[in-house]
């Protein structure tokens, strides 16, 4: 198998396996128990915040563990704009944002918050323009931008987003899921306010980190005890804290190489298009189109090759529906179906990688010559 769907998930590291495995091997009681086995689950947790608030370069306070960055997601803007003391009632959201963030904008535009959209260009880069209008215009505003889209791997400037925040007073929130160094480098620059992380895309188990900066209100979603500093009800997850501190923990895996190799092979077939080919991409993901093809028979036809590959959004992969990120590209619906994903990572190699891309590139001829005999 050649797995290369790293960006909706990527396998567990062995080294974070063995250590959790480990963890388990002694009695790991309820967090907040006074009792032994209890008081080591909160050990466990709290030097995990403390890890991952060393590695964000953020303070330990700042750091709130979620399910998931989804779930992180809507604790940020439905926890935020829900406070007594929000100060920020407009949202400003790219119209590219993961559904974690779209479909809460969405859900609260249509309960009557003032939700403003901005789009991007064919390229998939955030119109900066239109962000900057909205920003000198009406009230204050938190601001929702991610730093790599997980459809077309394009890097938004997410550092002149945050000056652009600064400049006008509003909030800046960040989905930093498919690359952690994002929100390194915007706290080191006091440039972000809200941002989450995931831990299955870096090699740990589900789980979310959001950073909150201090100072900024939030109301927990999930309501109950006064778990995670009163910001996120439920028994806290032991080898869920320890996950994602191992997994940040991890050097980001030089998967350039790759991408070049596949890029260079599907780049020889007609009609091929490699979205946001001009813009600045992630080095782990490489999206396609191709001429006339919708993305099922690809992926199935992949998949019997033993290539894993996805559409875009894992969220949405069992429907056809055509890639939202692709349309506010400016493609038609019929092409915008035709989105198929490439993801590397820490397992991905050179050899097996180029050695897929020939197999890629033959199911993709195959299928085309197949389509242009039945039209
Ligand atoms: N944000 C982005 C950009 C993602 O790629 C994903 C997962 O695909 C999420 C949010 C949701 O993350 P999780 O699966 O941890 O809820």
């Amino acid at each position: 198998m050649t797995y290369l769907d790293y960006a909706a998930t990527a396998p567990v590291r062995p080294e974070i396996t063995r250590r959790l495995v480990e963890l388990c091997e002694q009695p790991l009681g309820n967090p907040s128990s006074l009792h032994r086995a209890g008081r080591r689950a909160r050990m466990v947790i709290e030097h995990a915040r403390q890890r991952c608030a060393e590695l964000l370069g953020a303070k330990v306070e700042e750091i709130v563990f979620c399910s998931g960055a989804t779930e992180a997601d809507n604790l940020a803007l439905l926890g935020y704009t829900s406070h007594a003391d929000c100060q920020h009632h407009r949202l400003i959201v790219s119209t590219i944002e993961h559904a974690a963030v779209f479909e809460t904008a969405k859900r609260q535009e249509q309960l009557g918050r003032q939700v403003e959209w901005v789009g991007v260009d064919d390229q998939g880069r955030v119109r900066l323009e239109e962000l900057e209008e909205r920003l000198t215009d009406g009230p204050p505003a938190l601001v929702s931008v991610m730093g790599v889209n997980n459809e077309v791997g394009v890097r938004q400037p997410v550092l002149e987003i945050g000056r652009m925040c600064r400049e006008h007073g509003a909030l800046y929130h960040t989905d930093a899921v498919q690359d952690p160094t994002v929100l390194i480098d915007l706290i080191a620059e006091n440039l972000v306010d809200l941002a989450c992380l995931s831990g299955h895309k870096l090699g740990g188990l589900p789980g979310g980190i959001l950073y909150v900066r201090q100072g900024i209100p939030l109301n927990p979603m999930v309501v109950g005890g006064s778990q995670e500093d009163g910001r996120r009800a439920g028994t806290s997850e032991v080898l869920r804290a320890e996950s994602l501190a191992l997994s940040l923990a991890c050097p980001r895996p030089d998967v350039v190489e790759c991408r070049n190799i596949l890029e260079e092979v599907l780049g020889e077939i007609p009609g091929a298009v490699l979205l946001g080919k001009q813009a600045k991409r992630a080095d782990h993901i490489s999206s396609w189109l191709f001429a006339g093809l919708s993305a099922e028979p690809v992926l199935v036809a992949l998949d019997m090759k033993g290539i894993c590959a996805s559409s875009g959004s894992a969220c949405s992969s069992h429907s056809v529906e055509p890639s939202r990120v692709v349309k506010e590209m400016g493609y038609p619906d019929d092409q915008a179906s035709g989105l198929v994903r490439f993801s590397f990572g820490w397992k991905s190699g050179k050899t097996k990688t180029r050695e897929a891309a020939e197999t890629i590139k033959s199911v993709v001829l195959h299928l085309m010559n197949k389509e242009k005999r039945c039209r």
